[in-house]
């Protein structure tokens, strides 16, 4: 029974999602942020609802809450390319000295604690699909490093507490997840391409668009991690959709759904980009009982319908 919950990072995209279902299921939610990459607007809806706390707070600092915590779920950190890429030494803060924090007050606390971990721990894989055993392949000194790396040394930081502090861990890598609540400027390839789409512009595919990635609804994705997030096992367990596509083949339908004429263009791929990416979701299913439902085309339209009334309000605005 989870009382009362903190979720770091809990008005960014996922975490406001996460921080919306534990609500509906009952639990007292303080949701800590300190808005880099996201924003009080995600949780407004929330802000009238007993039991929801929004507190402004940099988790690379000092962390307070007062009362008893039944969990503390670390989803605070930059995670799309252009936001880490502009913001470096802030993600590896979080990573590094948010995490201690976090993992401090659940140590303080008595608190299950869940780290929303990544697939960028596998970086450019070199076994497929990627299963929680495979220790990755990332190089420390590219530029997708910083977020990489923060996420691996979490994931070590996780585990010494659990074994040297006795602290009830679980860590997630989580892969692709899309849905409402993306920005349309975070540079990820799903609300990039349904904003191109739905605004008429051409839908811009890094390289030859052959590269695959598997997406995840954010509904099963937030499933996923708040089923570990009731249990006690140690993990890492994988949360992900294994439904693998190409992101050319991503770009297609996305443009088909929205029917919209925009053109196909491609533009030069970043470096590091991985080649493949698909999640080995077995431990998720024997372990947690956890499965994605929602088939990427249901996900994608829901998607498209809140990105369509989005760009409406900040076109209203004069925001674009
Ligand atoms: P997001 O950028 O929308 O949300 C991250 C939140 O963390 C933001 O609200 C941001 O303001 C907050 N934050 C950053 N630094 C902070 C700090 N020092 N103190 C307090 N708050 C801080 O990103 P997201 O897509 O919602 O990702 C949430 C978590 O899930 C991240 O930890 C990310 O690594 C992980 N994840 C996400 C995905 C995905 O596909 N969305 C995939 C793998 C892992």
């Amino acid at each position: 029974m989870i009382g009362h919950a903190v979720v770091t990072g809990g008005a960014g995209f996922l975490g406001s999602h996460v921080c919306e279902r534990l609500l509906a299921q009952g639990a007292a939610v303080t949701c800590m942020d300190n808005f880099l990459t996201g924003s009080p607007r995600n949780v407004a809806h929330l802000l009238g609802e007993p039991g929801f706390r929004l507190t402004e707070c940099d988790l690379t600092g000092f962390v307070h809450v007062t009362g008893g915590v039944d969990l503390v779920l670390h989803m605070a950190s930059a995670a799309s390319p252009v936001d880490y890429l502009r913001l470096p030494i802030e993600t590896l803060k979080v990573g590094g000295l948010g995490t201690l924090h976090a993992l401090g007050l659940a140590r303080e606390k008595n608190a299950r604690f869940v780290l929303a971990s990544t697939s960028e721990v596998y970086g450019d894989p070199l076994r497929h699909p990627q299963r929680e055993d495979y220790w990755g392949n990332v190089n420390p000194v590219g530029p997708r490093s910083v977020y990489d790396e923060a996420k691996r040394y979490a994931e070590a930081l996780t585990t010494a507490y659990r074994v040297s502090r006795g602290v009830n861990t679980g860590i997630v890598r989580i892969f692709n997840t899309y849905g409402p609540r993306m920005r349309p400027d975070d540079g990820r390839a799903i609300p990039t391409f349904i904003c191109q789409a739905l605004m008429g512009r051409p839908l811009t595919v890094a390289g030859d668009g052959g590269q695959t990635r598997s997406i995840c609804y954010v509904d099963d994705t937030v499933a996923g991690i708040l089923a570990m997030a009731r249990d006690d096992f140690a993990g890492p367990v994988n949360i992900g959709n294994p439904e693998e596509m190409s992101v050319l083949d991503l770009a297609m339908t996305i443009r088909d759904l929205a029917e919209s004429e925009s053109p196909i263009t491609f533009v030069e791929r970043p470096a590091d980009d991985p080649a493949v990416r698909r999640p080995d979701t077995a431990l998720a299913r024997d372990r947690l009982g956890w499965l994605p439902t929602v088939p990427s085309k249901d996900g994608l339209r829901r998607t498209i319908d809140w990105f369509a009334r989005e760009l409406d309000v900040r076109a209203a605005d004069g925001a674009i």
